[in-house]
C-alpha cells in the first residue's frame, strides 16, 4: 500500500434524523484507495453504500471522521476550493437520465459540464465532446439526440463521457449497470475497465452484486447496516470469504441476474435487512446469521485481522481454528 493514496477515508460516520430517531447510516468507515485502483462497495439495499459514496464527494457532510483526497483534507476545504476539486471527483449514477436535462441534447450536456468548469473554448469543447462520444462507443450524430431518444445503455455511455470530459482522477460508479440488460452490463463494465487502464482512473464501484464488483475491483468492502463487516483484496475475499454475510452474498450471487425474478431472488437472503432505526443488539447481522449465539446477540464484534489486508467483524474469526472451520463450511 502506498504512503500517498489518492483517497484516504478515516473513521467517517453519518447519522440522519428520521421520525424523531437517530438513523446510523454510516458508522466508523475507513479505507484507502490508490490511484488507478478500484474499491468495490457491496451490500444489499439500505447498507449505506450510496451514502458512503456521497460522503466521499462531500455531497453529504459526515458527522465525524476525515477524508483526504490527493493529500488535501476535504473537511477543511472551503466551498470554493471544493467546487474546483469536484472536477477531479465525478460520479456516474444508476439512472443517468435523471442527471441529464430533458431539454438539452446530449452533446450540449457534455459540453455544459466542461463550460461550468471553464474548460477550453466553445470549439475545443465541441471537439472534445465528439471525441469522447466516439471513445465510449457512440456515433457522433448522437450528440443531437435528447435523453428520451436513447436506450439505457446509450445513456449510461453518455454519463460516462460527461464524467470523463472533466479529466477526473476519481469516479464513483453508483450501481452504474444495475438497470441495464445483462449483455449491456458486460459491455459497460468492459468499457469502464478499458477507460481505467487508458486514463489511470480510480473507481469506487458500488453494487449489490458481488459478481459485477469482482470483475473490476482490486479491493472489496462489504457493508451491512452502515458498517464494513469484511474488507479484503478482491481475490482473497472470493477465495476466503470469512464473514457469514459475505459467504451468504457469495452463495446467492454467483452470476449477473438475467431476469428481474433472478434479481429479486438474489437479494432475498434469509430474512430482511433490519431497520437501521432500530438495529439489532450485539452483532447487527445476528437475526440472519446461522452461527449466532448469545454472545453475538449481546456483544458487538470489532474488526479482526484475518490475513494481511483482510479484516472481518465477526466473533468467530478471533480464533484461528474457528476461522478454518468457518471457511470449511
Ligand atoms: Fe454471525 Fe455472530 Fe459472526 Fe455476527 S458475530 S456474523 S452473529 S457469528
Amino acid at each position: 500500500m502506498s504512503d500517498n493514496p489518492l483517497l484516504r477515508v478515516e473513521n467517517i460516520s453519518k447519522t440522519f434524523r428520521v421520525q424523531g430517531k437517530k438513523l446510523h447510516a454510516i458508522e466508523n468507515v475507513s479505507f484507502t484507495l490508490e490511484a488507478g485502483k478500484t474499491l468495490g462497495l457491496v451490500g444489499e439495499s439500505g447498507s449505506g453504500k450510496s451514502t458512503l459514496g456521497r460522503l466521499v464527494l462531500r455531497l453529504l457532510e459526515s458527522d465525524k471522521g476525515k477524508i483526504f483526497f490527493d493529500g488535501a483534507d476535504l473537511s477543511k476545504m472551503s466551498k470554493e476550493k471544493l467546487r474546483a476539486l469536484r472536477r477531479d471527483m465525478q460520479i456516474i449514477f444508476q439512472d443517468p437520465k435523471a442527471s441529464l436535462s430533458p431539454r438539452m441534447t446530449v452533446g450540449d450536456a457534455i459540453e455544459d459540464a466542461m463550460a461550468i468548469h471553464k474548460i477550453g473554448t466553445k470549439a475545443s469543447r465541441r471537439a472534445r465532446m465528439t471525441e469522447l462520444l466516439e471513445r465510449v462507443g457512440l456515433p457522433s450524430e448522437i450528440q443531437y439526440a435528447y435523453p428520451h431518444e436513447l436506450s439505457g445503455g446509450q445513456l449510461q455511455r453518455v454519463g460516462i463521457a460527461r464524467a470523463l470530459s472533466l479529466n477526473p482522477k476519481l469516479i464513483i460508479c453508483d450501481e452504474p449497470v444495475s438497470a441495464l440488460d445483462v449483455s449491456i452490463q458486460v459491455q459497460v463494465i468492459q468499457l469502464l475497465r478499458d477507460l481505467q487502464q487508458e486514463f489511470n482512473l480510480t473507481y469506487i464501484f458500488i453494487s449489490h452484486n458481488l459478481a459485477v464488483v469482482e470483475y473490476l475491483s482490486d479491493e472489496i468492502a462489504v457493508l451491512y447496516l452502515g458498517e464494513v463487516v469484511e474488507q479484503a483484496p478482491a481475490d482473497e475475499l472470493f477465495k476466503t470469504p470469512t464473514h457469514p454475510y459475505t459467504q451468504v452474498l457469495l452463495d446467492s450471487i454467483l452470476k449477473i441476474p438475467e431476469t428481474p425474478e433472478m434479481k429479486q431472488q438474489m437479494v432475498s437472503i434469509q430474512g430482511e435487512v433490519p431497520s437501521p432505526l432500530n438495529p439489532p443488539s450485539g452483532c447487527t447481522f445476528h437475526p440472519r446469521c446461522p452461527y449466532a449465539d448469545d454472545h453475538c446477540r449481546s456483544v458487538k464484534p470489532v474488526q479482526s485481522l484475518v490475513a494481511d489486508g483482510h479484516v472481518a467483524a465477526c466473533h468467530r474469526v478471533k480464533e484461528p481454528q474457528d476461522l478454518l472451520l468457518l471457511n470449511a463450511k
